[in-house]
């Protein structure tokens, strides 16, 4: 079956990765975007490798490395005192394997410059999706525009919206996105502060019951994603009144105010959930519209990319004729079966390891015990490959329509 056009909901990362694969592939793509511009909220900053192999597929890791930095420091675990718990060794990690640094709203302007010159794909702005219907032929949208209610169709339609997707509440009503979400939130900043003279290199994690969080450079001039934990419920108000003695407590050098510059502060909720599918017909789920992580650790967007990747190769499976459209039920239970068994665990155990004491933490936490591995560069590396297991051929997987 040659795909005559597919539609993507949502000009987040995920939805623009995907489109630009597809695009390069000769695919025809449309992306309606609610807001009248792509996102530059502080979220995703760190990419591992099976999000670097996605980006690379796109053509974009050349230029994230320029735009960017790759890691030449592995993180430390502290006490908030500074007291250093533990640190991971990268020295074994060949450069281009290592974490890279990308704040995602510069991502998602080297993709738009990428997309607004490939006449394969369109991003319409101001086109909010607020419906959907499908039959055995064809996906469809009601999409709410300046111009008023639209109807768009497609061969097949991605919902890449986020965690409030509308495509994944249409398939599965408003409240159905099994999981929870946790008893603590985080507020996330992108600040001027330097680390390094204190000899905290290019980051690390603080161990605290109290005041665990995480400060790590994300652009090459030294900017700092520092994310701390906070109580739910507060109004904006009150995290923005409290951030001060934060940044005093967690930060080292314990600086005021006139020490540092905030770029952008941003409180967040933090959930693990996965939705029942991701495919229902010819409608598919992925990245945060499909499911959530806390963002220790990195495995949010990292997980969405490798979504939208193994999307784009069952996809050209299909338009080039070398698989039936089965494969996108395999789709839905191989990325699922990734969640389970790595996301959630992993990410989950990232978060709990900062929640705690750290004293005990170096002697009971599985973890910590394995500290003094962490100068053995090998052992690191073999640890951090641990993520690729994330990874899925499905080009192994195609099967020959009949
Ligand atoms: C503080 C923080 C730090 C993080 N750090 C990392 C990290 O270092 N590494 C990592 O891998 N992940 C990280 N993450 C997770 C990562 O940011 C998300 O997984 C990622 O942004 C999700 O991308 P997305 O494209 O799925 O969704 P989004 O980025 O949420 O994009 C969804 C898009 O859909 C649009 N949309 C929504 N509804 C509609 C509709 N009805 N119609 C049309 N358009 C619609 C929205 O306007 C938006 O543009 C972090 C998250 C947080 C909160």
């Amino acid at each position: 079956m040659v795909l005559s056009k597919i539609i993507i909901v949502g000009g987040g990362p995920s939805g623009l990765v995907l489109a630009l694969l597809l695009a390069n592939a000769g695919v025809i793509v449309e992306i309606l975007e609610g807001s009248d511009k792509l996102d530059g909220s502080p979220r995703a900053s760190h990419y591992s490798w099976p999000a670097l192999y996605e980006l690379q597929r796109a053509g974009l890791l050349e230029e994230i490395r320029k735009r960017g930095f790759v890691a030449t420091d592995g993180i430390s675990w502290r006490k908030v005192d500074g007291t250093l718990l533990a640190k991971f060794s990268i020295d074994a990690i060949p450069p281009d394997y290592r974490l890279h640094a990308l704040p995602l709203g510069r991502l998602c302007a080297l993709l738009k410059e990428r997309i607004d010159g490939n006449p394969n794909v369109e991003i319409k702005y101001l086109h909010k999706v607020i419906r959907i219907d499908q039959s055995d032929e064809s996906a469809r949208v009601f999409v709410d525009t300046p111009q008023g209610e639209q109807l768009l169709e497609a061969d097949y339609i991605v919902g890449c919206d986020g965690a409030n997707s509308q495509i994944r509440r249409s398939l599965f009503g408003d409240g159905e996105f099994p999981g929870r979400t946790w008893g603590v939130q985080i507020v996330a900043t992108n600040v001027y502060y330097d680390i390094a003279s204190h000899d905290w290199g290019q980051g690390a994690f603080i161990v605290d019951p109290v005041h665990w969080s995480m400060a790590a450079q994300i652009q090459p001039d030294g900017l700092l994603r520092v994310s701390y934990g906070e109580k739910v419920g507060l109004s904006r108000e009150e995290y923005i009144a409290r951030q001060p003695e934060k940044f005093r407590t967690i930060l080292p050098g314990h600086p005021s105010p006139e020490q540092y510059k905030i770029v952008n502060l941003s409180p967040y909720k933090i959930h693990q959930r996965c939705a029942k599918s991701f495919r229902v017909g010819r409608f598919l789920l992925a990245a945060d519209a499909a499911h959530l992580c806390n963002p220790f650790g990195g495995l949010g967007l990292t997980g969405g990319l490798v979504d939208v990747g193994n999307l784009f190769d069952c996809f050209i499976g299909i338009h080039k004729g070398f698989t039936d459209d089965s494969i996108l039920d395999r789709y839905s239970e191989v990325r699922r079966e990734k969640y389970f068994s790595i996301i959630d665990p992993v990410s989950s155990a990232n978060l709990r390891r900062l929640i705690q004491d750290p004293d005990i933490a170096m002697k009971e936490d599985p973890f910590f015990t394995m500290a003094k591995d962490f100068e053995n560069p090998e052992f690191c590396a073999g640890l951090a490959a641990g993520v690729n297991d994330i990874m899925h051929d499905f080009t192994k997987e195609y099967v020959k329509p009949r």
